[in-house]
């Protein structure tokens, strides 16, 4: 997800562009504007830290970009290129290390396992995603 902070200083075409550069698939995607209560639910793990509600806040500023991604070690790699939490130590090469510099504007959000993606996936396009066969398929996996 592309947080605010992002999507304000117009970053969606640079991040988008990496993910698909690298092979992903895009399964879905949309600009919205969650409810303070479906931000809850998604940070629903972090309630009791101290930085919650600012963080909560933050993340209600503006519209989110969402999307799904597939293939192989999509969160596991997903979650590399995004690059650490903190911007301070975000390898350069990653989206945070390359466009951002506090915690509390770190421009996106990466599920953390399959698990969560899963859950994160039903929370933000229950309408459910797209199915389809890439061409690129046989030139990206042998
Ligand atoms: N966050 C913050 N201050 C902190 C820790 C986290 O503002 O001290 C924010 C930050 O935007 C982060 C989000 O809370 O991306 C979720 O935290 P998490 O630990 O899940 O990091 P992430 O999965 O986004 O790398
Ligand atoms: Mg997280």
């Amino acid at each position: 997800m592309i947080k605010p902070d992002g999507v304000q200083r117009g970053l969606i075409g640079d991040i988008l562009k990496r993910f698909e550069q690298k092979g992903f698939q895009l399964l879905a995607a949309k600009l919205m504007t969650p409810s303070r209560e479906h931000m809850e639910k998604h940070y629903a793990d972090l309630a009791g830290k101290g930085f919650f509600k600012g963080m909560i806040d933050y993340m209600m500023t503006g519209p989110v970009f969402c999307m799904v991604w597939a293939g192989d070690g999509a969160v596991v790699t997903g979650r590399k290129m995004l690059g650490a939490t903190k911007p301070s130590e975000s390898e350069p090469g990653t989206i945070r290390g390359d466009f951002c510099i506090q915690i509390g504007r770190n421009i996106c959000h990466g599920s953390d396992s399959v698990e969560n993606a899963e859950k994160e996936i039903e929370l933000w396009f229950p309408e459910g995603v797209c199915s389809w066969t890439s061409h690129s398929q046989g030139w990206i996996y042998e």
